[in-house]
């Protein structure tokens, strides 16, 4: 990967943008980098590249591209983020300062904390760009993850499977979720997987290929005629959800994998229509596979027609009809409306921005994942989720660790006692000091997101300090340590009842 092949991918997108400052950026991560290896052996700005690659394809802008460049420098060379500031401007400095502080969320395999830890995630990103890059970076990873020891790739993979897949999801970011969930499907279940990619690549390939030439031949030569501007592709391949319905369903791969399906893409909405109408002249729909989510789109915004035909030779053939903007969406998200912000200022038209639910079952979503999905459908802005998602979902609370990794959701302004006390009660009570990131702290100190804190304890101790309610934040807490103090003052009581 070179800087040229950035350039040419950002000037593909936007031929006026300056590039000016990208490879600048370049320039300062290639010397920051100099001498460091990726584990494959090579040079690590490679990764850096890869990062701002897959960005530059997902048609991020500029400052986001940079920050995907720069966003190792921080944790693994001596160059600083004030360098970073003072070089590339102070949005790029807090994207690259935002990465930092998401590095140190880390799954350690709990299964109660799975939850927790995709809301941090997403509470802890001051900016909705900070999860993209992110997630650019995790993918790169995850490509090379081949020449890591067994225990880290597997730590990886179920990490991205648990935490980041979902959080994609979640945002509607389709394309970029079902490139980390086969990429991970490869790294945990490997026997399973390559019988899949087998019949998938090998076995139903050559039959498939000849039959989407055969379909795309006689649909071409009809739009032609009719004059539809169009580009037709075979849908993207996502073997975990093959696998998925396997296991669901109890079913072989022929009964999963039996529908051929095809993606055209048009200029706009009449056209979506007139292809539909074409298709069914050329080919005997199945009527109850008809579906208009152009003008019904799906709660969660997504629009597509979609109808299932028997094509050639009578086989099963499906087919998504929807506009490139459409498209866009669909596979990005919410990342996607700031190309259209960006490119032509069209922001305006878009009418909903998520795909988020619609595989789902809602019922069994965590309230504030719905919370999340209405401020979806409510924000026109992309720039402006992250804030609102903080304000209104995670209003006022924090993130903590405990030393082992385990992850404590408590209010703002949350002290040491607090959070000893939603560890357990005994440790609330036996509570002698506090260590905030390997620091000794007073036990009243204000506790911010992300950092870990470890509870010293005086086992001879048997009742907490009345003190503490002075500045303790949650009920649990203050509830317990009037609890124990008033058995302490019995306690005291008794001692001074003369024995009769
Ligand atoms: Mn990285």
């Amino acid at each position: 990967m070179t800087i040229e092949q950035i350039i040419t991918k950002v000037k593909k997108n936007n031929p006026k943008k300056d590039v000016e400052l990208l490879k600048l950026a370049y320039d300062f991560a290639e010397k920051a980098h100099k001498g460091q290896k990726r584990q494959t052996g090579e040079p690590y700005i490679q990764h850096s590249l890869h990062t701002a690659f897959i960005l530059a394809q997902m048609k991020a802008d500029i400052n986001t591209i940079i920050a995907g460049i720069l966003h190792d420098i921080p944790e693994d060379t001596k160059h600083t983020l004030g360098e970073i500031e003072k070089n590339f401007g102070k949005e790029v400095s807090t994207l690259v300062r935002g990465i930092t502080k998401l590095s140190k969320i880390k799954y350690r395999g709990v299964e109660r904390y799975v939850e927790s830890l995709r809301k941090m995630f997403l509470a802890m990103a001051n900016d909705l760009r900070v999860i993209i890059i992110k997630f650019a970076d995790r993918l790169h990873n995850l490509r090379t993850l081949d020449v890591l020891p067994e225990k880290k790739r597997e730590r990886i993979a179920r990490e991205t499977l648990e935490i980041y897949a979902p959080i994609a999801g979640l945002l509607g970011m389709w394309h970029l979720k079902w490139q980390m969930e086969d990429l991970c499907f490869k790294h945990l279940y490997p026997e399973e997987f390559k019988k899949i990619e087998y019949k998938y690549e090998v076995e139903k390939k050559v039959e498939r290929n000849q039959y989407i030439k055969k379909v795309k031949n006689i649909l071409n030569k009809k739009l032609k005629e009719e004059g539809v501007e169009n580009s037709i592709t075979s849908r993207f391949k996502h073997l975990f959800s093959i696998y998925k319905k396997m296991l669901a369903k109890k079913r072989k791969f022929d009964e999963i994998y039996d529908v051929f399906a095809l993606r055209i893409i048009v200029k706009n909405i009449p056209d979506c229509y007139k292809v539909l109408g074409i298709i069914h002249t050329l080919w005997k729909p199945k009527s109850d596979r008809f579906k208009d989510y152009i003008a019904l789109p799906k709660p969660n915004g997504y629009r597509s027609l979609h109808t299932t035909v028997y094509g050639p030779g009578g086989k099963a053939t499906e087919f998504q009809i929807r506009t490139k903007e459409m498209n866009n969406e669909a596979l990005y998200g919410i990342a996607a409306h700031w190309y259209y912000k960006e490119s032509e200022g069209r922001g305006k038209n878009i009418s909903a921005l998520n795909h988020v639910s619609g595989q789902v079952d809602k019922s069994k979503q965590p309230h504030w994942i719905k919370e999340i999905l209405d401020l979806q459908l409510n924000i026109k802005d992309t720039h402006d989720f992250i804030k609102q998602v903080k304000f209104d979902v995670f209003r006022d609370r924090i993130f903590v660790f405990s030393p082992k990794g385990d992850v404590y959701d408590l209010p703002e302004d949350a002290t040491p006692i607090d959070f000893a006390y939603s560890v357990h009660t005994d440790i609330g009570n036996k509570c002698a000091g506090a260590l905030i990131n390997d620091k000794m702290t007073p036990l009243d100190a204000k506790l911010k997101s992300g950092e870990v804190v470890e509870i010293i304890i005086d086992k001879n101790r048997k009742y907490p300090n009345r003190d503490w309610l002075k500045f303790v934040k949650t009920q649990k807490a203050r509830n317990k340590i009037k609890q124990s103090s008033r058995l302490s003052r019995l306690e005291t009581i008794k001692k001074f009842i003369p024995k009769i």
